[in-house]
This record gives structure tokens, sequence and C-alpha cells, in this order.
């Protein structure tokens, strides 16, 4: 398909949006027709008060062209001239392409990866009433997805208020799995030559959280949260998790710690020794994720373990003491349908985790579901099943507590955490806001320094392969410096 842009430079935003209708379409962008039969051209012209817009589309034979005028005079008192004619150009685009498609995105033209994020700053400027209206009216937002929003604001907001201009939480990551999923593009950690790399990641990764430790007791810093994801940190053995929690004993001050996470995402990974070694070195909260618990589906997505191997992990983790367990969950999986998702929400909910995430397919690029262009589910049925999960869970006592959304997402769709009370995960919470400082250790892990009462941060990326990791080390840990002079020029005044 052809996207023709002219004379505006809001290509971006214009792009998501085809791609949430058209999500497998190839889009080449020009700026003149070049006789592709499949086109939309979307254009502006600019007026002293406004602009003239113009979108014209001509998909599979059926065509459609609609205008709008666009005055200065309405712009919101939240944009700028420029982010309103946007608005306006992708408001029309919107109207063309559901009336050709008969599809009605839920999140409307609404991108970005926080929504709720979005929803709480609205609030704080206009209220509830408006800010609920803005998404619902300026941004075609769906009633029930702007109610989510507004949901998941509010229980943030409790979360967000208990964390003080000196805490942070501590990420550390675990970049190896034991074999890569096909929605995943988790691209090399998972083979064998990867797996070689172990000892000696762990070595640096050691050196690094003793470091970071160091550094935040420097600071006087108050450790809120841990947590260690990946990948799949059980790919680990028990001794190296050992190892970890270990080092973090040694070298942070755990007397304010409120959460303690280690992911044991893949079931296939896990033992009775590695959990001990997770329970033994302080960890509460765990991650046990079977996407689904249909074997089909399973199979179809390269994931190497059963439905049973997901409930033995689950009964061994409860058997050992584990209270608080989150499990993940994906809509829009290949092959899977309402009524199976329908089965793995039953079963889920059977099992009573304490935080179940329900996550929409993200077709990533390099994901193998992408390069070899397996069908995945469409918006409408992904749409369904999450409707499903969110009656069924609210039903069952859970409240969405955070949200985000990934780029090419089935249908411009979320991933919602939801908790029963009292059992939301801080750090994800904290993670999302980027209103508290984040420091992390580990290959791909990225540092997030966050000034106090603003939306400012800064962020320190590691190195993503684990043998960059381990080669470039020195000047990963000189980057780490800057942690000390932010908090020197922006804490002035915010110390406890
Ligand atoms: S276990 Fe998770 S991180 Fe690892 S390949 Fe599968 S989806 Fe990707």
């Amino acid at each position: 398909m052809n996207l023709i842009i002219q004379n505006h430079a809001f290509q971006y935003e214009i792009e998501k949006l085809v791609r949430v209708f058209y999500p497998h379409t190839k889009i080449r962008v020009t700026d003149a027709p070049n006789g592709e039969p499949d086109c939309i051209l979307t254009a502006v012209e600019p007026k002293a008060d406004g602009a003239d817009l113009l979108v014209r589309a001509c998909l599979c034979g059926a065509s459609l062209e609609k205008t709008a005028a666009a005055f200065f005079s309405d712009v919101l008192d939240n944009e700028t001239n420029e982010d309103y004619l946007e608005r306006k150009l992708v408001l029309l685009l919107f109207h063309v392409l559901r009336e050709l498609t008969g599809y009605t995105p839920p999140w409307g033209i609404l991108t970005g990866v926080r929504p709720a994020k979005l929803m709480s700053r609205l609030v704080r400027d206009w209220g509830e009433e408006k800010a609920c209206a803005y998404f619902t009216d300026e941004v075609l937002v769906s009633p029930k997805k702007a109610a989510l929003a507004s949901a998941v604001a509010k229980a943030e907001a409790a979360i967000l208020a208990a964390s003080r201009p000196a805490s942070f939480s501590l990420y550390i990551s675990i970049p190896f799995c034991p074999s890569r999923c096909s929605y995943c593009s988790f691209v090399s950690h998972s083979n064998e030559a990867a797996k070689r790399l172990i000892p000696a990641y762990m070595e640096h990764l050691l050196r690094e959280i003793a470091a970071t430790g160091a550094l935040a007791n420097a600071l006087c810093l108050r450790l809120e949260s841990i947590y260690i994801g990946g990948g799949t940190p059980t790919a680990l053995g028990a001794e190296d998790l050992t190892r970890i929690t270990d080092c973090i004993r040694a070298h942070f001050d755990l007397s304010a710690l409120r959460e303690y996470t280690i992911e044991a995402g893949r079931p296939d990974s896990v033992t009775k020794e590695k959990l001990l070694a997770i329970r033994n070195g302080g960890a509460t909260r765990i991650s046990i994720n079977p996407q689904t618990f249909n074997d089909d589906v399973l199979r179809e997505i390269g994931r190497r373990h059963s439905a049973a191997q997901t409930l033995d992990a689950m009964a061994l983790a409860r058997s050992l003491g584990f209270d608080n367990i989150n499990m993940d969950l994906i809509a829009g999986l290949p092959t899977d349908t309402v009524e199976s998702f329908r089965g793995t929400l039953e079963t889920t909910l059977a099992l009573a985790p304490e935080n179940i995430t329900i996550h929409t397919l993200a077709l990533k690029r390099a994901a193998t579901l992408v390069t070899e262009q397996l069908p995945v589910g469409d918006a409408a049925q992904t749409e369904q099943m999450l409707a499903l999960a969110a009656r069924a869970l609210t039903e069952n006592g859970y409240a969405p507590y955070y949200m985000y959304r990934q780029s090419n997402c089935i249908g411009n769709l979320e991933n919602v955490g939801w908790a029963k009370r009292g059992r939301e995960c801080l750090y994800n919470v904290y993670m999302m806001e980027e209103c508290h400082t984040v420091l992390a250790c580990g290959a791909g892990a990225v540092t997030k320094l966050c000034v106090p009462l603003s939306n400012n941060v800064e962020r320190i990326f590691n190195f993503k392969y684990p043998y960059e990791y381990i080669d470039r080390f020195e000047e990963l840990m000189a980057r780490k410096d800057r942690v000390a002079s932010f908090y020197e020029e922006e804490f002035e005044g915010f110390r406890e």
C-alpha cells in the first residue's frame, strides 16, 4: 500500500493508525501517487486561521474521500496548533478507515505506550470528568477503555504516593531463556553459544550489583522493590540464583524493602531447587507464565512446555509457601480461539494467582511469528478475548492496576496487570509511570533516573547482548558515574 503524505509532518501518527487497521500490509511512504491501486493520500492546505484537510483512500477496490476544515480557534488548552492539526487529520483518517473496513479500534486515535499516565496528567490538569471526555470525544477512545485508563490511573496514584524522593527500585536482567518463543524478538540469547556465556556473565553481573549497592548506600537511597527479570531468570541454575540473591543481601540495605520479585516465567525451567533458592534468597513474589493452557497453541508458539507443566510448577510453588504469584496470559495467539481463551482464563482463575497480567500479542518484526507470517488472531477476536478477561477478572475480585501498550500490538490493544486487593506489583507501576528511579544491572537493562515532582527521566542504557555486556563492561560502568552526579544536581532540597 502507498501512503501519500502531502504538505505535513504527521507521517508518524498517520502511519501508526494505518497499521492499526492494516497490521499485515507493507506500507510505502511517498509524496505523490505513482499508480499503485491501494493507496491512502493525506494532505494539509494551510490557511491563516487553520487548514483544509483531505484524506482519500482506495483500498481493495473500494474508495472514499473526506475533507474537513480545521480552525485554530478550536485548539484545546493542552495542545499547540501543530498538535491540533495532527489530531484533526488523524481523526479524519480514522473516519475514512472505519467506514472502509467496518472496524472501530477501541483506543480510537490514541497512540502511545502509557494511556494511564496521560489520564493521570489530564485528571490533574482538568479533573476527572473533563479528562474522560477528552478520551472519548477528542481522541475517540471507547467509554470502556476510557474507564479502564481512569481505573488504572487511580490505582497507580495510590502506589506512587508511597514513593519518596530518595526511593528507588533495583532491576536485574537475566537475558537467557530455555528456548525462543515464536512471538518473541529476544533473538540470540537462547542458543547454546549464548548459554556458554553464563559463567562470565555472572561474574560481571555480580560486580555490577555490588557497585550499584555501594552507590545507593553512598547516596543514602532507599530500596523499595527488587525485580529480577529477563529473559528467564530460572534459566540459571539454583546455585547462580543464590549467588545473585546473596550478592544483593551483601551490598544493599534491605530494611525498607517492600517487594522482591524473581520471574520464574517458563514452567519448563522451574524446579524445586530453584524455587527454594529463590525463597531462601528472600524473594517473596514470583511469576509463572502459562501464556495459554491450550497445548496446541503452546506448540504453535514454540513454547516447549505443556499446560500440565504449568499446573505442576504452580502446585510446587504453592507447596513451598509462595503466596504472591503472577501469571501472564496472551490474547491473540496463533490458532487460539475465543472459546479456548475462555478455557485458559477459567483454568488460571481456578489457580487463584494473586496477579494476572493479560497481554495482547505484539507482532515484533524479528519474531518468527512475523518472519514466517504465521496467522494470528484478528483485532475483533482479540478485543473479545480482552473483554472476556476483564469481565471474568472483575467478577473474581481482581482490579486493573497497571497498563501499557507495545507498538504493533494486534488492534493497538493494551496489556493490563490485574491484582487482588493489596497485591499490586509496586515495581510494575514504578517502572511504567517513570516517577521513581530504577537502578538496573545486566545486559539490556535500562537505568531510569527520575527527578522528583517532575516528568523528567534520564536513562542510562546497558549493552543489549551478553557478549557486549561482558566485553565492554568497563565502558558501561563508566556510564554509571552519571548516577551520582544526577543525584547531586537534581536532589538538592529533596533529601529526607
Ligand atoms: S521465555 Fe519470554 S523472553 Fe524468553 S523467548 Fe519466550 S517470550 Fe521471549
